[in-house]
Protein backbone atom coordinates (compact mmCIF):
# COMPACT_ATOMS: atom_id res chain seq x y z
CA UNK A 1 0.00 0.00 0.00
CA UNK A 2 0.87 3.53 -1.07
CA UNK A 3 -1.03 5.07 2.08
CA UNK A 4 1.78 4.49 4.77
CA UNK A 5 0.62 5.86 7.88
CA UNK A 6 -1.80 8.44 9.32
CA UNK A 7 -0.29 11.59 10.27
CA UNK A 8 -1.09 15.43 9.62
CA UNK A 9 -4.01 17.24 10.91
CA UNK A 10 -6.38 20.01 9.76
CA UNK A 11 -8.90 21.33 11.13
CA UNK A 12 -8.74 18.67 13.37
CA UNK A 13 -8.68 15.55 11.50
CA UNK A 14 -6.35 12.44 10.70
CA UNK A 15 -5.20 13.05 6.81
CA UNK A 16 -3.96 9.83 5.49
CA UNK A 17 -0.50 10.20 3.78
CA UNK A 18 0.39 8.47 0.34
CA UNK A 19 3.29 8.39 -0.88
CA UNK A 20 4.47 8.12 -5.33
CA UNK A 21 5.69 5.38 -6.90
CA UNK A 22 9.17 5.48 -8.60
CA UNK A 23 10.78 2.45 -9.76
CA UNK A 24 10.26 0.34 -6.94
CA UNK A 25 10.65 3.07 -4.51
CA UNK A 26 7.79 4.43 -2.64
CA UNK A 27 8.54 8.16 -1.88
CA UNK A 28 8.10 11.78 -0.73
CA UNK A 29 8.56 14.76 -2.52
CA UNK A 30 12.09 15.30 -2.38
CA UNK A 31 11.07 19.12 -1.26
CA UNK A 32 9.18 17.45 1.57
CA UNK A 33 6.23 19.30 0.47
CA UNK A 34 2.47 18.01 0.58
CA UNK A 35 -0.60 18.46 -0.91
CA UNK A 36 -3.79 18.01 0.79
CA UNK A 37 -6.54 15.83 -0.74
CA UNK A 38 -10.39 17.06 -0.10
CA UNK A 39 -13.63 15.31 -0.12
CA UNK A 40 -15.50 17.96 -2.26
CA UNK A 41 -18.69 16.19 -0.77
CA UNK A 42 -17.68 17.67 2.63
CA UNK A 43 -15.32 20.36 1.49
CA UNK A 44 -12.37 18.84 3.78
CA UNK A 45 -9.00 17.50 3.49
CA UNK A 46 -8.80 13.55 4.31
CA UNK A 47 -5.33 12.73 2.72
CA UNK A 48 -2.36 14.32 1.69
CA UNK A 49 0.03 13.02 -1.14
CA UNK A 50 3.68 14.36 -2.11
CA UNK A 51 4.33 17.84 -4.02
CA UNK A 52 6.57 16.55 -6.78
CA UNK A 53 8.96 19.16 -7.75
CA UNK A 54 11.00 18.73 -10.82
CA UNK A 55 14.03 16.54 -9.21
CA UNK A 56 11.21 14.16 -8.57
CA UNK A 57 9.86 14.01 -12.36
CA UNK A 58 13.31 13.71 -13.36
CA UNK A 59 14.12 10.77 -11.16
CA UNK A 60 10.59 9.13 -12.26
CA UNK A 61 11.37 9.56 -15.95
CA UNK A 62 15.49 7.69 -15.53
CA UNK A 63 13.63 5.37 -14.14
CA UNK A 64 11.21 4.49 -16.61
CA UNK A 65 13.98 5.11 -19.51
CA UNK A 66 16.37 2.69 -17.84
CA UNK A 67 13.02 0.26 -18.15
CA UNK A 68 12.35 0.70 -21.60
CA UNK A 69 16.20 0.93 -22.65
CA UNK A 70 16.76 -2.56 -20.56
CA UNK A 71 13.66 -4.67 -22.65
CA UNK A 72 12.36 -6.12 -18.97
CA UNK A 73 8.79 -4.93 -20.37
CA UNK A 74 9.09 -4.27 -24.13
CA UNK A 75 11.26 -6.99 -24.85
CA UNK A 76 8.64 -9.65 -23.33
CA UNK A 77 6.57 -11.63 -25.77
CA UNK A 78 3.02 -10.64 -26.49
CA UNK A 79 1.50 -13.04 -24.87
CA UNK A 80 3.29 -12.61 -21.27
CA UNK A 81 2.68 -8.73 -21.91
CA UNK A 82 -1.12 -9.69 -22.23
CA UNK A 83 -1.25 -11.49 -19.37
CA UNK A 84 0.33 -9.19 -17.43
CA UNK A 85 -2.70 -6.23 -18.34
CA UNK A 86 -5.33 -9.13 -18.32
CA UNK A 87 -3.90 -9.60 -14.32
CA UNK A 88 -4.77 -6.14 -14.17
CA UNK A 89 -7.94 -6.28 -15.53
CA UNK A 90 -9.14 -8.98 -13.04
CA UNK A 91 -7.34 -7.22 -10.01
CA UNK A 92 -9.50 -3.96 -10.63
CA UNK A 93 -12.31 -5.87 -10.48
CA UNK A 94 -11.66 -7.74 -6.86
CA UNK A 95 -10.72 -4.24 -5.46
CA UNK A 96 -13.62 -2.47 -7.34
CA UNK A 97 -15.20 -1.67 -4.51
CA UNK A 98 -12.36 -0.42 -2.51
CA UNK A 99 -11.25 1.52 -6.07
CA UNK A 100 -15.11 3.46 -6.31
CA UNK A 101 -14.55 4.24 -2.62
CA UNK A 102 -11.28 5.57 -3.07
CA UNK A 103 -12.19 7.58 -6.59
CA UNK A 104 -15.81 9.03 -5.11
CA UNK A 105 -14.19 10.18 -2.05
CA UNK A 106 -11.58 12.05 -3.87
CA UNK A 107 -13.71 13.20 -7.01
CA UNK A 108 -17.61 13.30 -5.47
CA UNK A 109 -19.21 10.99 -7.76
CA UNK A 110 -21.96 9.00 -6.23
CA UNK A 111 -20.76 5.06 -5.22
CA UNK A 112 -23.50 3.53 -6.82
CA UNK A 113 -22.24 5.36 -10.18
CA UNK A 114 -18.30 4.95 -9.91
CA UNK A 115 -19.55 1.02 -8.97
CA UNK A 116 -21.76 0.25 -11.09
CA UNK A 117 -20.18 2.17 -13.95
CA UNK A 118 -16.87 3.32 -14.01
CA UNK A 119 -14.54 0.15 -12.45
CA UNK A 120 -16.43 -1.88 -14.74
CA UNK A 121 -15.35 0.29 -17.87
CA UNK A 122 -11.49 0.43 -15.94
CA UNK A 123 -11.61 -3.07 -15.95
CA UNK A 124 -12.51 -3.31 -19.77
CA UNK A 125 -10.41 -0.89 -21.01
CA UNK A 126 -7.67 -3.15 -20.12
CA UNK A 127 -8.79 -6.36 -21.14
CA UNK A 128 -9.79 -4.52 -24.66
CA UNK A 129 -6.11 -3.59 -24.46
CA UNK A 130 -4.56 -6.97 -23.41
CA UNK A 131 -6.22 -8.34 -26.65
CA UNK A 132 -4.86 -5.97 -29.10
CA UNK A 133 -1.54 -6.76 -27.50
CA UNK A 134 -1.54 -10.04 -29.82
CA UNK A 135 -2.78 -7.75 -32.76
CA UNK A 136 0.15 -5.23 -32.72
CA UNK A 137 1.78 -6.55 -36.63
CA UNK A 138 3.75 -5.26 -39.09
CA UNK A 139 3.14 -6.32 -42.92
CA UNK A 140 5.82 -7.76 -45.48
CA UNK A 141 5.97 -5.26 -48.85
CA UNK A 142 6.56 -5.81 -52.53
CA UNK A 143 8.96 -3.17 -53.09
CA UNK A 144 7.19 -0.79 -55.74
CA UNK A 145 10.94 0.42 -57.68
CA UNK A 146 12.01 -0.69 -60.78
CA UNK A 147 15.46 -2.00 -59.85
CA UNK A 148 17.13 -5.02 -60.06
CA UNK A 149 17.68 -6.40 -56.68
CA UNK A 150 15.91 -8.12 -54.57
CA UNK A 151 14.80 -7.21 -50.62
CA UNK A 152 13.29 -8.94 -48.41
CA UNK A 153 11.02 -6.03 -47.32
CA UNK A 154 8.85 -5.59 -44.15
CA UNK A 155 7.56 -2.85 -41.25
CA UNK A 156 7.47 -3.29 -37.66
CA UNK A 157 5.29 -1.54 -34.97
CA UNK A 158 7.58 -0.64 -32.29
CA UNK A 159 6.72 1.38 -28.59
CA UNK A 160 7.49 5.16 -29.13
CA UNK A 161 9.28 5.31 -26.11
CA UNK A 162 8.65 6.86 -22.62
CA UNK A 163 5.28 8.29 -22.53
CA UNK A 164 4.12 11.11 -20.24
CA UNK A 165 0.64 10.52 -19.02
CA UNK A 166 -1.36 13.47 -17.69
CA UNK A 167 -4.99 13.56 -16.57
CA UNK A 168 -7.42 15.94 -14.91
CA UNK A 169 -9.73 15.51 -12.40
CA UNK A 170 -13.46 14.63 -13.92
CA UNK A 171 -12.75 10.99 -14.56
CA UNK A 172 -9.40 10.25 -12.66
CA UNK A 173 -9.00 6.21 -12.80
CA UNK A 174 -11.07 6.35 -16.42
CA UNK A 175 -8.98 8.52 -17.93
CA UNK A 176 -6.23 7.37 -16.89
CA UNK A 177 -6.75 3.96 -17.95
CA UNK A 178 -7.66 4.90 -21.78
CA UNK A 179 -4.01 5.79 -21.91
CA UNK A 180 -2.22 3.60 -19.67
CA UNK A 181 -3.69 0.22 -20.87
CA UNK A 182 -2.81 0.86 -24.61
CA UNK A 183 0.40 2.71 -23.42
CA UNK A 184 1.61 -0.55 -21.82
CA UNK A 185 0.08 -3.07 -24.72
CA UNK A 186 2.29 -0.94 -26.81
CA UNK A 187 5.19 -2.00 -24.75
CA UNK A 188 5.86 2.05 -23.70
CA UNK A 189 7.32 2.70 -20.09
CA UNK A 190 5.52 5.74 -18.36
CA UNK A 191 5.18 8.56 -16.18
CA UNK A 192 2.25 9.09 -15.19
CA UNK A 193 0.88 12.89 -13.33
CA UNK A 194 -2.62 12.58 -11.92
CA UNK A 195 -4.53 16.00 -11.08
CA UNK A 196 -3.42 17.26 -8.28
CA UNK A 197 -6.96 17.39 -6.60
CA UNK A 198 -7.33 13.00 -7.80
CA UNK A 199 -4.25 11.75 -7.06
CA UNK A 200 -5.43 8.84 -5.36
CA UNK A 201 -6.63 6.30 -7.40
CA UNK A 202 -3.68 6.74 -9.86
CA UNK A 203 -1.45 5.82 -6.95
CA UNK A 204 -3.49 2.64 -6.05
CA UNK A 205 -3.73 1.36 -9.55
CA UNK A 206 0.21 1.19 -9.52
CA UNK A 207 0.13 -0.97 -6.46
CA UNK A 208 -2.08 -3.24 -8.47
CA UNK A 209 -0.16 -3.04 -11.79
CA UNK A 210 2.84 -4.13 -9.85
CA UNK A 211 0.85 -6.73 -8.11
CA UNK A 212 -0.22 -8.66 -11.55
CA UNK A 213 3.61 -8.92 -12.57
CA UNK A 214 4.24 -5.34 -14.53
CA UNK A 215 7.75 -4.61 -13.66
CA UNK A 216 9.12 -1.86 -11.21
CA UNK A 217 9.88 1.39 -13.66
CA UNK A 218 7.55 0.77 -16.19
CA UNK A 219 4.63 2.75 -14.59
CA UNK A 220 6.08 5.61 -12.20
CA UNK A 221 3.40 7.95 -10.83
CA UNK A 222 4.11 11.72 -9.78
CA UNK A 223 1.72 13.44 -7.63
CA UNK A 224 2.09 17.09 -8.04
CA UNK A 225 0.81 20.25 -9.40
CA UNK A 226 0.57 20.85 -13.02
CA UNK A 227 2.57 24.30 -13.57
CA UNK A 228 5.55 22.48 -11.83
CA UNK A 229 5.35 18.42 -12.03
CA UNK A 230 2.70 18.40 -15.28
CA UNK A 231 5.16 21.45 -17.35
CA UNK A 232 8.49 19.14 -16.54
CA UNK A 233 6.98 16.15 -17.94
CA UNK A 234 5.66 18.14 -21.09
CA UNK A 235 9.30 19.41 -21.55
CA UNK A 236 11.23 16.75 -20.82
CA UNK A 237 13.99 15.95 -22.99
CA UNK A 238 13.54 11.86 -22.29
CA UNK A 239 10.27 11.46 -22.80
CA UNK A 240 9.28 10.65 -25.94
CA UNK A 241 5.47 11.15 -25.83
CA UNK A 242 2.99 12.80 -24.10
CA UNK A 243 -1.06 11.99 -23.74
CA UNK A 244 -2.79 14.72 -22.05
CA UNK A 245 -6.42 15.19 -21.50
CA UNK A 246 -7.65 18.60 -20.01
CA UNK A 247 -8.48 21.91 -20.95
CA UNK A 248 -7.55 23.32 -24.24
CA UNK A 249 -5.57 26.61 -22.65
CA UNK A 250 -2.91 24.19 -20.67
CA UNK A 251 -3.18 21.90 -23.67
CA UNK A 252 -1.45 24.71 -25.85
CA UNK A 253 1.38 25.25 -23.17
CA UNK A 254 1.87 21.72 -23.67
CA UNK A 255 2.39 22.08 -27.53
CA UNK A 256 4.78 24.91 -26.34
CA UNK A 257 6.71 22.68 -24.49
CA UNK A 258 6.63 19.54 -26.19
CA UNK A 259 8.66 21.55 -29.09
CA UNK A 260 11.68 20.94 -27.45
CA UNK A 261 12.53 17.45 -28.45
CA UNK A 262 9.29 17.42 -30.72
CA UNK A 263 7.30 15.03 -28.70
CA UNK A 264 4.84 13.49 -29.95
CA UNK A 265 1.16 14.60 -28.72
CA UNK A 266 -1.96 13.29 -28.10
CA UNK A 267 -4.51 16.21 -26.69
CA UNK A 268 -8.06 15.13 -25.37
CA UNK A 269 -9.60 18.87 -24.79
CA UNK A 270 -12.83 20.62 -23.98
CA UNK A 271 -15.22 20.72 -25.46
CA UNK A 272 -19.34 22.17 -25.93
CA UNK A 273 -21.06 19.64 -27.47
CA UNK A 274 -24.43 20.23 -29.27
CA UNK A 275 -27.71 18.49 -28.87
CA UNK A 276 -29.95 19.12 -31.55
CA UNK A 277 -33.45 18.35 -31.34
CA UNK A 278 -35.82 18.35 -34.06
CA UNK A 279 -39.66 19.35 -34.41
CA UNK A 280 -39.96 15.22 -35.62
CA UNK A 281 -37.96 14.14 -32.51
CA UNK A 282 -39.22 11.75 -29.81
CA UNK A 283 -40.06 14.54 -26.98
CA UNK A 284 -40.50 11.41 -24.30
CA UNK A 285 -36.88 10.42 -25.33
CA UNK A 286 -35.17 13.61 -26.11
CA UNK A 287 -35.87 15.70 -22.76
CA UNK A 288 -34.35 13.08 -20.69
CA UNK A 289 -31.75 12.48 -22.82
CA UNK A 290 -30.98 16.12 -23.03
CA UNK A 291 -31.42 15.83 -19.21
CA UNK A 292 -28.08 13.26 -19.12
CA UNK A 293 -25.99 14.65 -21.89
CA UNK A 294 -25.58 17.90 -19.44
CA UNK A 295 -26.52 16.71 -15.62
CA UNK A 296 -24.44 13.76 -15.32
CA UNK A 297 -20.94 13.75 -13.44
CA UNK A 298 -22.71 17.25 -12.68
CA UNK A 299 -21.67 18.55 -16.23
CA UNK A 300 -18.25 17.79 -15.60
CA UNK A 301 -17.61 15.52 -18.88
CA UNK A 302 -15.63 16.80 -21.49
CA UNK A 303 -18.25 15.46 -24.07
CA UNK A 304 -21.34 17.01 -22.16
CA UNK A 305 -24.37 18.68 -24.29
CA UNK A 306 -23.91 22.35 -23.15
CA UNK A 307 -25.42 23.76 -25.90
CA UNK A 308 -29.14 22.54 -26.50
CA UNK A 309 -30.55 23.57 -29.98
CA UNK A 310 -34.26 22.98 -30.06
CA UNK A 311 -36.48 23.54 -33.40
CA UNK A 312 -38.81 27.11 -32.33
CA UNK A 313 -41.57 24.66 -32.95
CA UNK A 314 -41.41 22.30 -29.77
CA UNK A 315 -38.68 24.81 -27.82
CA UNK A 316 -41.31 26.14 -24.95
CA UNK A 317 -42.20 21.92 -24.18
CA UNK A 318 -38.74 20.96 -24.55
CA UNK A 319 -37.54 23.89 -21.89
CA UNK A 320 -40.20 23.10 -19.34
CA UNK A 321 -39.45 19.31 -19.74
CA UNK A 322 -35.97 19.65 -19.12
CA UNK A 323 -36.84 21.98 -16.09
CA UNK A 324 -38.84 19.12 -14.64
CA UNK A 325 -36.17 16.75 -15.55
CA UNK A 326 -33.13 19.09 -13.89
CA UNK A 327 -35.32 20.09 -10.74
CA UNK A 328 -36.12 16.28 -10.09
CA UNK A 329 -32.13 15.23 -10.21
CA UNK A 330 -31.33 14.56 -6.41
CA UNK A 331 -27.78 15.70 -5.68
CA UNK A 332 -26.05 14.16 -2.64
CA UNK A 333 -22.99 12.58 -0.73
CA UNK A 334 -21.47 9.81 -2.32
CA UNK A 335 -22.41 7.29 -0.45
CA UNK A 336 -26.18 8.41 -0.49
CA UNK A 337 -28.13 5.68 -2.59
CA UNK A 338 -30.35 8.01 -3.68
CA UNK A 339 -27.86 10.71 -5.25
CA UNK A 340 -28.03 10.75 -8.88
CA UNK A 341 -24.82 13.45 -9.27
CA UNK A 342 -22.05 14.89 -6.65
CA UNK A 343 -20.61 17.95 -6.04
CA UNK A 344 -18.32 19.96 -8.24
CA UNK A 345 -14.74 19.49 -7.89
CA UNK A 346 -13.52 22.77 -5.57
CA UNK A 347 -14.79 25.77 -4.13
CA UNK A 348 -12.78 27.40 -7.18
CA UNK A 349 -14.90 25.39 -9.82
CA UNK A 350 -18.18 26.16 -8.29
CA UNK A 351 -17.14 30.04 -8.16
CA UNK A 352 -16.39 30.00 -12.02
CA UNK A 353 -19.37 28.00 -12.71
CA UNK A 354 -21.54 30.93 -10.77
CA UNK A 355 -19.36 33.25 -12.58
CA UNK A 356 -20.25 31.93 -16.15
CA UNK A 357 -24.24 32.51 -14.99
CA UNK A 358 -23.38 35.73 -13.19
CA UNK A 359 -22.24 37.03 -16.86
CA UNK A 360 -24.78 35.56 -18.33
CA UNK A 361 -27.50 36.62 -16.90
CA UNK A 362 -26.19 40.69 -16.73
CA UNK A 363 -25.77 39.65 -20.20
CA UNK A 364 -29.88 38.97 -20.97
CA UNK A 365 -29.75 35.19 -20.28
CA UNK A 366 -32.71 33.95 -18.05
CA UNK A 367 -32.53 31.55 -15.75
CA UNK A 368 -35.48 29.20 -15.71
CA UNK A 369 -34.10 26.75 -12.90
CA UNK A 370 -30.96 26.27 -11.04
CA UNK A 371 -28.32 29.01 -10.68
CA UNK A 372 -27.57 29.40 -7.38
CA UNK A 373 -25.34 27.66 -4.78
CA UNK A 374 -26.85 25.52 -2.37
CA UNK A 375 -25.96 26.46 1.38
CA UNK A 376 -24.45 23.44 3.33
CA UNK A 377 -21.08 21.47 3.26
CA UNK A 378 -19.78 20.29 -0.03
CA UNK A 379 -19.37 22.04 -3.63
CA UNK A 380 -22.98 21.13 -4.82
CA UNK A 381 -23.93 23.03 -7.87
CA UNK A 382 -27.95 22.51 -8.90
CA UNK A 383 -29.00 21.30 -12.61
CA UNK A 384 -29.16 24.60 -14.42
CA UNK A 385 -31.37 25.37 -17.29
CA UNK A 386 -30.48 28.64 -19.00
CA UNK A 387 -32.45 30.45 -22.01
CA UNK A 388 -32.60 33.68 -24.43
CA UNK A 389 -28.62 33.14 -24.91
CA UNK A 390 -26.83 34.95 -27.99
CA UNK A 391 -24.64 32.69 -29.76
CA UNK A 392 -21.87 35.33 -28.64
CA UNK A 393 -22.20 35.24 -25.17
CA UNK A 394 -19.59 33.20 -22.72
CA UNK A 395 -21.99 31.14 -21.61
CA UNK A 396 -22.67 30.00 -24.97
CA UNK A 397 -19.24 29.92 -26.04
CA UNK A 398 -16.38 28.58 -23.52
CA UNK A 399 -16.61 25.47 -21.88
CA UNK A 400 -17.94 25.78 -18.36
CA UNK A 401 -17.82 22.24 -17.02
CA UNK A 402 -20.44 22.51 -14.52
CA UNK A 403 -24.38 21.20 -14.85
CA UNK A 404 -25.00 24.37 -16.77
CA UNK A 405 -27.13 24.19 -20.40
CA UNK A 406 -28.03 26.89 -22.36
CA UNK A 407 -31.02 26.38 -24.98
CA UNK A 408 -31.09 28.15 -28.10
CA UNK A 409 -34.09 27.89 -30.90
CA UNK A 410 -33.39 27.10 -34.89
CA UNK A 411 -35.90 27.53 -37.85
CA UNK A 412 -34.70 25.09 -39.86
CA UNK A 413 -32.03 22.16 -40.57
CA UNK A 414 -29.25 24.62 -42.08
CA UNK A 415 -29.63 27.00 -39.14
CA UNK A 416 -29.71 24.43 -36.11
CA UNK A 417 -26.20 22.71 -38.70
CA UNK A 418 -24.89 26.26 -38.34
CA UNK A 419 -25.35 26.86 -34.62
CA UNK A 420 -23.67 23.38 -34.17
CA UNK A 421 -20.81 23.97 -35.55
CA UNK A 422 -20.44 27.70 -34.30
CA UNK A 423 -17.64 26.98 -31.70
CA UNK A 424 -14.37 26.15 -31.80
CA UNK A 425 -14.72 22.97 -30.12
CA UNK A 426 -15.43 19.84 -31.92
CA UNK A 427 -16.02 16.74 -29.45
CA UNK A 428 -19.10 15.47 -29.85
CA UNK A 429 -22.42 15.91 -30.60
CA UNK A 430 -26.15 14.46 -30.62
CA UNK A 431 -28.80 14.54 -33.13
CA UNK A 432 -32.55 13.99 -32.15
CA UNK A 433 -35.05 12.98 -34.77
CA UNK A 434 -37.18 10.09 -36.16
CA UNK A 435 -36.47 11.11 -39.43
CA UNK A 436 -33.43 8.41 -40.63
CA UNK A 437 -32.56 10.38 -43.70
CA UNK A 438 -31.77 13.57 -41.63
CA UNK A 439 -30.56 11.43 -38.71
CA UNK A 440 -27.43 10.66 -40.74
CA UNK A 441 -26.95 13.96 -43.22
CA UNK A 442 -27.32 16.06 -39.93
CA UNK A 443 -24.54 13.59 -38.30
CA UNK A 444 -22.59 13.91 -41.05
CA UNK A 445 -22.42 17.81 -40.72
CA UNK A 446 -21.86 18.26 -37.05
CA UNK A 447 -17.56 18.76 -37.29
CA UNK A 448 -17.30 16.90 -34.13
CA UNK A 449 -15.39 13.45 -33.10
CA UNK A 450 -18.53 11.66 -31.98
CA UNK A 451 -21.79 11.96 -32.65
CA UNK A 452 -25.02 9.93 -31.31
CA UNK A 453 -28.71 9.47 -33.24
CA UNK A 454 -31.13 9.68 -30.17
CA UNK A 455 -28.32 9.12 -27.61
CA UNK A 456 -25.54 11.32 -26.71
CA UNK A 457 -23.38 8.64 -27.11
CA UNK A 458 -21.11 7.40 -23.49
CA UNK A 459 -17.98 5.83 -25.05
CA UNK A 460 -17.11 2.53 -25.52
CA UNK A 461 -13.58 1.17 -25.24
CA UNK A 462 -14.10 -0.30 -29.10
CA UNK A 463 -14.64 3.27 -30.27
CA UNK A 464 -12.31 5.83 -31.05
CA UNK A 465 -12.80 8.93 -29.25
CA UNK A 466 -11.47 12.62 -29.45
CA UNK A 467 -11.97 15.84 -30.70
CA UNK A 468 -12.04 18.37 -34.34
CA UNK A 469 -10.61 21.87 -34.11
CA UNK A 470 -9.49 23.15 -30.67
CA UNK A 471 -10.42 19.40 -29.00
CA UNK A 472 -7.50 17.79 -29.39
CA UNK A 473 -5.52 15.85 -31.53
CA UNK A 474 -5.49 12.24 -32.13
CA UNK A 475 -7.89 9.63 -30.78
CA UNK A 476 -8.55 7.23 -27.63
CA UNK A 477 -9.88 3.93 -26.86
CA UNK A 478 -10.39 1.16 -29.85
CA UNK A 479 -7.25 0.37 -32.40
CA UNK A 480 -6.81 3.76 -33.09
CA UNK A 481 -6.37 4.67 -29.23
CA UNK A 482 -2.66 2.22 -29.90
CA UNK A 483 -1.83 4.17 -32.81
CA UNK A 484 -0.17 6.99 -30.53
CA UNK A 485 2.27 4.31 -28.85
CA UNK A 486 3.61 2.71 -31.49
CA UNK A 487 6.36 3.36 -34.31
CA UNK A 488 6.38 2.14 -37.74
CA UNK A 489 9.98 0.89 -38.13
CA UNK A 490 10.78 -0.11 -42.35
CA UNK A 491 13.20 -3.04 -42.39
CA UNK A 492 15.02 -4.01 -45.88
CA UNK A 493 17.42 -6.86 -46.26
CA UNK A 494 19.24 -6.97 -49.56
CA UNK A 495 18.59 -10.96 -50.88
CA UNK A 496 20.70 -11.41 -53.73
CA UNK A 497 23.71 -9.35 -52.60
P1 LIG B 1 -6.42 21.25 -16.61
O1 LIG B 1 -6.04 21.37 -18.03
O2 LIG B 1 -6.26 22.41 -15.73
O3 LIG B 1 -5.57 20.07 -15.91
C1 LIG B 1 -5.48 18.78 -16.46
C2 LIG B 1 -4.18 18.15 -16.02
O4 LIG B 1 -3.10 18.93 -16.54
C3 LIG B 1 -3.96 18.11 -14.52
O5 LIG B 1 -3.26 16.92 -14.18
C4 LIG B 1 -3.07 19.32 -14.26
O6 LIG B 1 -2.28 19.19 -13.11
C5 LIG B 1 -2.22 19.30 -15.51
N1 LIG B 1 -1.62 20.59 -15.84
C6 LIG B 1 -2.06 21.84 -15.51
N2 LIG B 1 -1.23 22.78 -15.99
C7 LIG B 1 -0.24 22.11 -16.66
C8 LIG B 1 0.91 22.53 -17.40
N3 LIG B 1 1.22 23.81 -17.55
N4 LIG B 1 1.68 21.58 -17.97
C9 LIG B 1 1.37 20.28 -17.86
N5 LIG B 1 0.30 19.82 -17.15
C10 LIG B 1 -0.49 20.73 -16.57
O7 LIG B 1 -7.86 20.70 -16.67
P2 LIG B 1 -8.80 20.39 -15.45
O8 LIG B 1 -9.41 21.64 -14.96
O9 LIG B 1 -8.04 19.58 -14.47
O10 LIG B 1 -9.89 19.47 -16.18
C11 LIG B 1 -10.96 19.99 -16.84
C12 LIG B 1 -10.67 20.09 -18.33
O11 LIG B 1 -10.34 18.83 -18.90
C13 LIG B 1 -11.88 20.56 -19.10
O12 LIG B 1 -11.52 21.60 -19.97
C14 LIG B 1 -12.31 19.34 -19.90
O13 LIG B 1 -12.96 19.57 -21.10
C15 LIG B 1 -11.05 18.64 -20.11
N6 LIG B 1 -11.30 17.21 -20.35
C16 LIG B 1 -11.22 16.74 -21.64
C17 LIG B 1 -11.47 15.41 -21.90
C18 LIG B 1 -11.36 14.85 -23.30
O14 LIG B 1 -11.32 13.65 -23.47
N7 LIG B 1 -11.31 15.67 -24.32
C19 LIG B 1 -11.80 14.55 -20.86
C20 LIG B 1 -11.88 15.06 -19.57
C21 LIG B 1 -11.62 16.41 -19.33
Amino acid sequence: MTETQQSGSLAGQALATWQMVIGDARRDASSGEWIDVVDPGLGQPFARVPQAAEADVDDAVAEARTSFDDLRWRGWSADRRSQVLWRIADLVDRHSAELADLETRNQGMPLSFASAHVLPSVARTFRYYAGAVERIEGRAVDLAGPGTRRFHAYTRREPIGVAGIIVPWNGPLLSLSWKLAPALAAGCSTVVKPAEETPLTALRLAELCLEAGLPPGVLNVVTGVGSRAGAAIAAHPDIDKVSFTGSTEVGRSILQAAQGNMKKLTLELGGKSPVLVFEDADLSAAIPGAATAIFSNAGQICTAGSRLLVHESVIEEVVSGLAVAADAIRLGYRTDESAQIGPLISQRQRQRVDGYVAQGLRDGAEVVTGGAAPEGAGFFYPPTVVTGVHPSMSLVREEIFGPIVAVMPFADEAEAVALANDTPYGLAGSVWTEDIDRAHRVAGLIRAGRVGVNVHASPDVAMPTGGFKQSGWGRELGPDGLEPYLETKSILVAVDA
